[in-house]
């Protein structure tokens, strides 16, 4: 039997059916209705942010909360390269220049160390990523950010529910942006969030997603269309009624997995973070010295039908279409380059098997 990376969570077909039958009796559904209104409110008491604008997808979250801080075009803005394409395309589809930072060792989060060092005159964000699950060193990033007056927006895609010392991961820095894509913790099908303790921001993420429409009569303002229906949004609030429960199912996995390969040499794994209340959103593995390199691990659980991701490689600094970026080269990033080279994340889902986890750990270690 075939074993894939992830496999999304979904609640019981019925108990979606029934969420859904209001679309049946009332025919509305997209454009901010009954679902949309109460997914909204029920994310905001659950993540504990003052506000939350929800999105078809967590790409046009992203790209949409960077253009609404209406920073000036050629703007300069410092982040990763260890992260997924869309974190760079939304800062270069802004019409701002990617500047990246090396990660951390230890959380694969951008190491605040290295980050002062590429300020220059035309710095003007930090879009750091919450890696795994990791939390970025939020203090720091603070601290420098406001010493620069920059603003801070964290790619939270991989951080839903996550806390830091109790506080929601949402509450650090301008804002956060999550997704609610199929393969995240949290899903909505496709989906995505943008949360943020500043009210002006309301108004402007709602115009983006919804043309400036404001009523039938004014439109005040060239936005896109970026809105969660009201499927998305039933989905939701279904897995969201699950949410503790998956995560804690998903904790189960991680600690087998720990159990194999907590003390394996050659085989690095993520520390838990002090003060962190993890989401255990992906099992990173860091192959380093162990008797078989990276790929050839992800080719033997290959050939018994167990897909492996190779996340993040290759590093975005890397990509083709930036090849002309000044800042491009994974020569100026060598931690992220050591890690893509060598990490792969395993297969995680609450309802992965434990004996799913032995068979995949046999296969890693060649028994
Ligand atoms: C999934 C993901 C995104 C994009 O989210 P979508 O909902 O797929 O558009 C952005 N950044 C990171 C780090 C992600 O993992």
């Amino acid at each position: 039997m075939s074993i894939l990376v992830t496999r999304s969570s979904m609640p019981d077909f019925e108990e979606y059916c029934e969420e859904i039958k209001k679309l049946w009796d009332s025919h509305w559904l997209t454009n901010m209705g009954v679902e949309h209104q109460q997914l909204q409110r029920e994310l905001e008491a659950y993540l504990d942010s003052p506000h939350v604008v929800l999105y078809t997808n967590g790409h046009l979250a992203l790209e949409n909360v960077i253009a609404a801080m209406q920073f000036p075009k050629g703007g300069e803005v410092i982040t990763t390269p260890f992260t997924f394409a869309s974190t760079t395309h939304a800062i270069v589809r802004n019409g701002l220049t990617p500047v990246f930072c090396d990660v951390d060792p230890d959380t694969y989060t951008i190491d605040a160390d290295k980050i002062e060092a590429l300020i220059t005159d035309r710095t003007v964000a930090i879009v750091p990523v919450h890696v795994y699950g990791n939390m970025c060193d939020v203090e720091a990033i603070d601290r420098i950010a406001k010493a620069h007056g920059l603003k801070v927006i964290y790619d939270a895609a991989h951080a839903f529910a996550v806390k830091y010392k109790g506080v929601s991961s949402v509450n650090f820095g301008d804002a956060a942006m999550f997704s609610f894509h199929a393969t995240k913790v949290f899903n909505t099908i496709e989906g995505g969030a943008v949360c943020f303790p500043n009210d002006e921001l309301v108004e402007t993420l709602n115009d983006m997603k919804n043309f400036g429409i404001r009523g039938p009569e004014r439109c005040v303002f060239v936005g896109g269309n970026a809105k969660m229906n009201e499927f998305q949004a039933a989905m939701g609030i279904c897995n969201l009624r699950h949410l503790d429960a998956e995560i804690e199912k998903r904790k189960r996995v991680v600690e087998r997995y720990r159990q194999h390969l907590g003390n394996v040499p050659g085989i690095k794994l993520c520390h838990p973070q002090k003060d962190v209340t993890p989401n255990y959103a992906y099992f990173p593995v860091v192959f380093d010295g162990f008797r078989a390199t990276r790929d050839e691990v992800f080719a033997r659980l290959g050939e018994q039908n167990i897909t492996a991701r190779k996340y993040f490689y290759p590093l975005t600094n890397s990509f083709e279409c930036y090849a002309d970026l000044p800042t491009a080269g994974v020569e100026k990033t060598p931690v992220a380059a050591y890690l893509a080279d060598r990490v792969l994340t395993l297969p995680l889902y609450a309802d992965l098997a434990l004996e799913d986890v032995d068979r995949i750990c046999d296969i890693i270690l060649g028994e």
